[in-house]
């Protein structure tokens, strides 16, 4: 058995989240390979280290002494190392690399120096091999993952040293300048690590007890989802859930690799199981796995007698295509079809959409509904069960929420309800307590 386990920010914040990561390492020997980002906020008005080293690079662009915050980043490495017991001196280090930058120094190499300081501290503290994240991690000239690299590299390291610590979130270019993932990016990392090693599973330790069913802001204390299917994870996350970072999913995915979430202060939870498939799936009567939604959606319905075939939907999606706008979603009718794009991406495109799409496509009517919400009920246990749409309906009108429009995926996974701005928390609220609460 083999882990890639991934630490998020909060969990190296301090000396203390580094003593919960060693006893959760130790507590399972097959957790060999350790992704590290950089240090996060211990309270909720800490600063990120990331943070603080992209502030760095602004000063050192306009010519403003960084000096103090340099000091701060290197208080906070001396204090942990200091309460650790540890004796390498990383202060040698930091001081050096510090003492190095000026005006035109890459922005890239230094922000990635979190996640590269926080690891070596890592390293030391669990007596773990360090591979820097510039072995392991390789673009292409477009600025892409060079895959095939990146896993030569993580695969060779990890089959000479047993037990590793490498940093999330950087790598190297051609030519050896560093280059950093966007933010979030050590999810990625730890991906690729899983993918190379062959993993036989992806722990991604952070905050929380797993993936929620719904949104906290709105339903209070949502239970966390136990099992959920990678297909089931990207409907959640297209209708706005913020779980991992958007390419961490990918390549543990097509490598058959699960991945486990979870939470660094609370190691008893199971947290969520991220599977291609749920073998056992224990009995439940809950058909619902999540729920989620995003706010301010445009319905565009378009009416022609006589509609043959599709081709005014064609010239439709090509002029909203036009303007760099998504069709989040179609509905098909007869005589009509209807069209959800987001108002905020469309902005003041809309009218000129509409009226490219009068003059070009000549309906015999053009309808706009706006200030629409998209909630979507995800669920595997959907498929082919009865009734499932018609109590999910009869629920939210109980509850006086006006359905504007509705759509099931082809593959009976999601059902997707569009409601008022207005009435989305309380939609969501209902929803949840019915049939996921
Ligand atoms: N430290 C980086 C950030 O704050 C990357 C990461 O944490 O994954 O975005």
């Amino acid at each position: 058995m083999l882990k890639v386990v991934k630490f998020g920010g909060s969990s190296v914040a301090s000396a203390q989240q580094f003593r919960k990561v060693k006893h959760i390492i130790e507590s399972d020997p097959s957790r060999r390979v350790v992704v590290a980002s950089a240090a996060g906020k211990r309270t909720p008005d800490d600063h990120k280290m990331t943070d603080l080293l992209y502030l760095v690079q602004a000063h050192l662009k306009y010519g403003v002494s960084a000096e103090d915050i340099l000091d701060t980043l290197r208080s906070r490495l001396v204090e942990i190392r200091d309460e650790l017991g540890l004796a390498f001196r990383i202060e040698d280090e930091f001081d050096a690399w510090a003492g190095s930058l000026n005006k035109e120094s890459n922005v890239d190499e230094i922000v990635s120096r979190g996640e590269y300081f926080t690891s070596r501290l890592l390293a030391e503290f669990l007596g773990y091999a360090f591979a820097d994240a510039k072995d392991c991690v390789f673009f292409g000239y477009d600025g892409r993952i060079d895959e095939q690299k990146t896993y030569e590299a993580i695969g060779r390291i990890c089959s000479e040293k047993e037990r590793v610590v490498i940093p999330g979130f950087y790598g190297q270019m051609p030519g050896g300048r560093v280059k950093v993932l966007s933010r979030g990016g050590s999810d990625v990392t730890g991906a690729l690590a899983a993918a190379a090693v062959g993993a036989d599973v992806y722990e991604n330790w952070t905050d929380v007890s797993g993936i929620l069913m719904a949104d906290p802001r709105i339903v209070d204390d949502p239970r966390s989802i136990r099992q959920i299917t990678y297909a089931e994870l990207k409907e959640l996350t297209l209708m706005g859930a913020s779980v991992l970072h958007e390419d961490a999913v990918d390549p543990v995915r097509r490598a058959g690799i699960a991945l486990n979430i979870r939470n660094t202060n609370e190691p008893g939870d199971p947290g969520t199981m991220i599977v291609e498939k749920v073998v056992d799936e224990p009995d439940d009567p809950h058909f619902i796995t999540g729920l989620a939604g995003k706010r301010n959606f445009s319905i565009l319905t378009l009416r022609k007698r006589d509609m043959e075939d599709s081709s005014m939907l064609i010239k439709t999606l090509q002029i909203v295509d036009r303007y760099q706008v998504k069709a989040e979603h179609i509905v098909l009718g007869v005589d009509s079809f209807a069209l959800m794009v987001s108002s905020d991406e469309a902005g003041d495109d809309l009218y000129s959409i509409i009226a490219d799409i009068k003059n070009e496509c000549v309906p015999d009517k053009v309808l706009i509904q706006d200030k629409v919400s998209l909630i979507a009920a995800v669920g595997r246990r959907m498929m082919a069960r009865p009734g499932i749409s018609g109590k999910l309906f009869a629920a939210l009108g109980d509850n006086q929420i006006n359905i504007r429009t509705i759509k099931q995926g082809a593959d009976e996974r999601s059902i997707i309800i569009g409601v008022r701005n207005e009435d989305f928390e309380q939609a969501i609220r209902v929803l949840y307590g019915e049939f996921a609460g």
